[in-house]
């Protein structure tokens, strides 16, 4: 029945059924999901005499004087009197909404709902909503009015009159969630909450609605996360390389370190250990901040795992951090006879296919490249392990190139610090493993919002520094509206910087259109300390590791989302010297800003994503597009105790039967959510 479509059950033209097709709403249910946007209580009538110019007002009336008149700039308009049960009145105009005279006759008892403004001793009523009183039901006045987002032509008014035509269909609606589950949480039922959420009885069933509601997607979120999880591992179990832990392999390799793991790196590499033990791919993602020594932990992983007979990959996103991991890496595992290699867009030909060989063959024990690495045409004789720094998406796609690649095991690392609650929607499909501590020794990294006319203080700052041998990166404002422009302001700080500010010493600059040849020739140049700063877009954001560079100054840095600016700050703080972290402002009310504030008082990444996402919610923090964060229509992703709660409540349904086949209308929706997800990670 809800699946019946629109133009057949709804009274309109075929003018608004191509409006709502072009929204997406072509069935009753469509228009059934299509949730306000917010609601106005109008429940509470006044009188005239109590009317309130800061308020919602709604008056019970009888109208008449209705006149259709024009203004003197030629605006069409409706007026009326209402006078209300004590004999009070006011005037009630529609500006451009001439069809409302046909609507109304004299005598006419109607409620009308709407702001007010109070002149010349007498209340007005500017476009109010109004209808006819007799009515038993109310639409749009004397209740909890729902809000829905208009679109062009087709106001709030007009689809809360659609929705509520269709509004019988809920009886129709069988409830997916299993009877016991319902009663366990005490939810409200699909059909009610589906009335409920569009002309809500009182605020609190509109809250038990909403709960449901969310409830609902969450747990369908849940459910294909899980199931995805399941059914990867499940696929992969003929096929996954099982390792006995040995731990005098992982004794050997950190022998080969000059220091101690800390504790939380100990606890994170046995977590993935006992993974890959298992006869089942590994799924983990390893979280830590900037300089916690994920790459490590990853590395001791690679080496167990070649020691045992197979190979390992590490993907990253650019080619600047390949080379950087293979000249620190591949020198390590050199030393035990392991032989890593590098396999990069920008590698010659001949080196590639001699990689290609070589991994087929069994020659070639691991490799170090961006994502083009795991592509199918690369051959491996064994791929034991898959570690991915840094990528956001990992989605079905790459998930089948791993499954004819035998099923590695796979570990993602991010160094994005985002709680706990969304890592359970982000990442559902993974177990997640989190460094907790810094290595031991770090200083914190001061950090200071500096005043636009601190800026002469700054740059002597800079150079004492400097004098003193140290390096500095100096990151220039973000252009988002073009790459080109972006590189031109960086351009032009560096010029400013090497000819008026800092003549006399050597400045470097970095930007996202130098051919990777140069990038990784200016990266190894600044590393070798041929330059004491180096100026350079964003694009150093994805990790270099330069022990020297203790300053950091980020120009425009109101302009970074705060879990930028604390990945930009993990830059510095890599050596024994004390860094610093100078956010450097261009107006009074920047300096003072909440957001930069809040750098200076922690450098917590945790504590710091979840301030970002107080102020700027999850989309814009992660990029709903890039993070594959999935579009949520009512629940709320950042709600930790309700995404919990559906967490915990797929688990034990898919721990009672993990087909789902129990309870055929959850798995249908699941499955249908599931097709709608295929291009996301979830
Ligand atoms: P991440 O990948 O998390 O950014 P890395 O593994 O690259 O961190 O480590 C950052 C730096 O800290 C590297 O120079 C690394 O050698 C060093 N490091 C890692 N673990 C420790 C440790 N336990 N003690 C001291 N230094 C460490
Ligand atoms: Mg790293």
């Amino acid at each position: 029945m809800v699946e019946q479509k629109l133009r057949d059950v709804l009274r309109t033209t075929a003018y608004h059924l191509k409006k709502l097709e072009s929204m997406g709403l072509k069935r009753v249910s469509d228009l059934l999901y299509y949730f306000p946007r917010t609601y106005e209580d109008r429940s509470h009538m006044t009188s005239i005499n109590g009317m309130d110019v800061n308020a919602i007002n709604v008056i019970r009336g009888r109208v008449y004087g209705i006149e259709k008149k024009k203004s003197k700039q030629g605006v069409p308009f409706v007026s009326a009197c209402l006078e209300d049960e004590q004999g009070e009145e006011c005037t009630l105009l529609w500006f451009r909404q001439v069809h409302i005279f046909a609507q109304l006759q004299d005598n006419d008892t109607i409620i009308v709902s709407g702001r007010a403004k109070y002149e010349r001793g007498r209340f007005t009523m500017m476009n109010p909503s109004f209808e006819k009183a007799e009515k038993t039901q109310q639409t749009h006045t004397g209740r909890i009015i729902p809000i829905y987002p208009e679109s062009e032509k087709l106001t709030s008014d007009w689809i809360r009159t659609k929705i509520q035509g269709v509004l019988y269909f809920t009886k129709y609606i069988e409830d997916h969630l299993p009877r016991g589950l319902i009663e366990q949480k005490g939810l409200m039922d699909l059909a009610t909450a589906l009335k409920e959420i569009h002309f809500p009885s009182s605020q609190r069933a509109l809250e038990l609605a909403k709960e449901r509601l969310a409830f609902d997607e969450l747990l369908l979120l849940q459910c294909v996360s899980l199931m995805r999880k399941l059914q990867f591992k499940q696929e992969g179990a003929q096929d996954a390389k099982a390792m006995t832990l040995r731990p005098e392999l992982i004794r050997e390799f950190l022998e080969l370190l000059p220091f101690e793991l800390t504790d939380a790196q100990k606890i994170v590499l046995y977590e993935a250990l006992r993974d890959m033990e298992k006869h089942e791919p590994m799924l983990r993602l390893l979280q830590g901040d900037v300089g916690s020594g994920k790459t490590v932990v990853a590395t001791a992983l690679a080496y167990h795992t070649i020691k045992q007979g197979h190979q390992a990959a590490l993907m990253v996103p650019t080619e600047v951090l390949a080379r950087q991991h293979h000249s620190s890496i591949a020198p390590l595992l050199m030393k035990q006879n392991i032989r890593i290699e590098l396999l990069t867009g920008s590698v010659a030909e001949k080196k590639k296919q001699e990689v290609y060989l070589g991994l087929k063959q069994g020659t070639i024990d691991g490799v170090i490249g961006t994502h083009a690495l795991i592509q199918e045409q690369v051959g491996f004789s064994s791929l034991g392990l898959v570690v991915i720094d840094e990528q956001h998406r990992f989605g079905v796609e790459q998930r089948r190139i791993l499954a004819s690649h035998g099923y590695p095991h796979v570990l993602q690392m991010t160094a994005t610090p985002i709680p706990r609650t969304l890592t359970m929607t982000m990442y559902g499909d993974q177990d997640v493993s989190v460094i907790s501590e810094m290595p031991k020794g770090r200083k914190p990294i001061i950090t200071k919002v500096i005043h636009p006319r601190d800026r002469a203080k700054m740059y002597q700052f800079l150079r004492s520094y400097i004098e003193q041998g140290r390096q500095a990166y100096v990151i220039c404002p973000l252009v988002e509206e073009s790459d080109t422009l972006e590189v031109k302001s960086a351009t032009e700080e560096y010029h400013l910087l090497a000819q008026q500010v800092f003549p006399d010493l050597r400045v470097a600059l970095l930007h996202g259109k130098l051919s990777n040849q140069e990038k990784q020739q200016v990266m190894k140049d600044f590393k070798d300390h041929k330059y004491d700063l180096l100026v350079a877009t964003s694009v150093i954001e994805v990790g270099i590791d330069v022990p020297n560079a203790s300053i950091i100054v980020i120009e425009g840095a109101e302009r970074f989302g705060l879990s930028q600016l604390h990945q930009f700050r993990g830059r510095v703080g890599r050596g024994e010297h004390q860094s610093f972290c100078l956010l450097a402002t261009t107006s009074q009310d920047q300096a003072r800003s909440t957001k930069l504030r809040a750098m200076e008082k922690t450098t917590d990444g945790f504590v710091l994503s979840q301030i970002d996402l107080d102020l700027r919610g999850p989309g814009e923090v992660f990029g709903i597009r890039q993070s594959g964060i999935p579009d949520l229509k009512i629940a709320n992703i950042a709600d930790t105790r309700l995404v919990k709660e559906a967490r915990d409540a797929a688990l034990a349904l898919l721990e009672k039967d993990p087909t789902l086949a129990t309870w055929p209308k959850l798995l249908a929706k699941v499955q249908e959510r599931s097709k709608e997800l295929s291009g996301t990670q979830v």
